[in-house]
């Protein structure tokens, strides 16, 4: 998993113009037409007749954010799912597995807190909550952190020791990707259309649209998952949603290799192995497949340290404010500075 760990790349502002490189350039004419599930099989290296010579530096980035439940405008949590065709390139010989379960063990799974906002909407009774998360490693981050990694990470150059290449083309992915893209405008201030090298933007709900799904809420990502038998763990975390998002993306996509005009979950498809299966075992290998040095791995919401979590922290504290308030149970969980209830 070599290929595209952000954390070890220039953070200098990246400007659109400069950005938009020869390769890019014919990157982005190859996506001109093509509707939602060709732009994903092109980023997983489907053979395409025409595809230009830049097409095999391709990244696909999964875009999800949460928000705090009390206030929408608030970001809390990021979770990005990314990878590179180069890192499937020995793909061609032996192929994407079962469920694409070769594929998936080369996707690397990214979950950011944001610090300022850490401490909000992480009741355990509150669905989606970012301490809920099941792929890769949960990292705490400041603003400017948040900032720096999204920068990173669409903006990750072609060759190290040749930067004259350029920058590799983005396909951006997501699920209801554009509240996701407002909720970064809006809280960050950041606009990743400005860093210049996004070539295709497609949404796990075109995709289900266009292969055909049916049932009362065909797009929706539990129904997307139902179809693929893979369990509604934790959704609602961004983390979870975004590495949710990119494997149904990704079966969707290829389901005519994969499961060759049956239904995935056809005996005939599942009984090797089941998609559920293959979930947990990506699930289990990511924890230790992905690396990100951003922030730190352990800060806590309770006492505002960092080297311990929540969960772990020993320091006795009292929020004023919930306490005059009468909320005595909950104003011992956090100190004034941190408290999530309206006034
Ligand atoms: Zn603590
Ligand atoms: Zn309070």
């Amino acid at each position: 998993m070599s290929g595209i760990d952000p954390t070890s790349q220039p953070t200098e502002q990246a400007s659109s113009a400069n950005n938009r490189s020869v390769i890019i350039q014919q990157a982005a004419q190859l996506f001109v037409g093509l509707n939602a599930v060709w732009s994903l099989r092109c980023a997983l290296g489907i053979p395409f007749q025409g595809a230009p010579d830049a097409a095999k530096h391709i990244i696909v980035n999964v875009l999800s954010c949460g928000s705090f439940f009390g206030d929408r405008s608030k970001l809390t949590e990021i979770g990005l799912v990314a990878f590179s065709l180069h890192d499937l390139q020995d793909l061609v010989a032996i192929g994407p597995g079962y469920h694409a379960e070769n594929i998936l063990g080369r996707v690397h799974f990214y979950h950011y807190r944001l610090i300022s906002n850490a401490h909000l909407g992480i009741s355990k009774n509150v669905a989606g909550s970012p301490e809920n998360n099941r792929f890769g490693n949960t990292r705490f981050v400041d603003e400017k952190q948040m900032r720096d990694l999204l920068q990173d990470s669409f903006c990750w150059p072609i060759d190290a020791t040749r930067p004259e290449l350029g920058y590799c083309p983005i396909v951006l992915l997501g699920h209801t990707l554009d509240v996701h893209l407002q909720l970064l405008q809006q809280s960050l201030n950041v606009d990743i259309s400005n860093f210049g090298t996004i070539v295709a933007t497609t949404d796990t709900r075109q995709i289900a649209r266009e292969i055909g799904m049916r049932g009362p809420h065909p797009t929706g990502l539990g129904h997307l998952m139902n179809r693929f038998g893979i369990a509604h763990r934790n959704v609602g975390t961004a983390g979870n949603d975004a590495a949710y998002t990119a494997i149904v993306s990704i079966l969707m996509a290829l389901s005519p290799e994969l499961y060759y005009n049956l239904h995935p979950l056809d005996p005939a498809n599942t009984a090797i192995k089941t998609p559920q299966a293959v979930v947990d075992a990506i699930e289990a290998h990511s924890k230790t497949a992905t690396k990100s040095s951003y922030g730190v791995a352990r800060y806590c919401t309770k006492c505002g340290r960092t080297g311990h979590v929540r969960k772990y922290c020993k320091t006795m504290v009292q929020c004023k404010k919930c306490l005059a308030a009468g909320r005595e149970k909950s104003s011992t969980t956090h100190v004034d500075s941190r408290c999530g209830f309206s006034p």
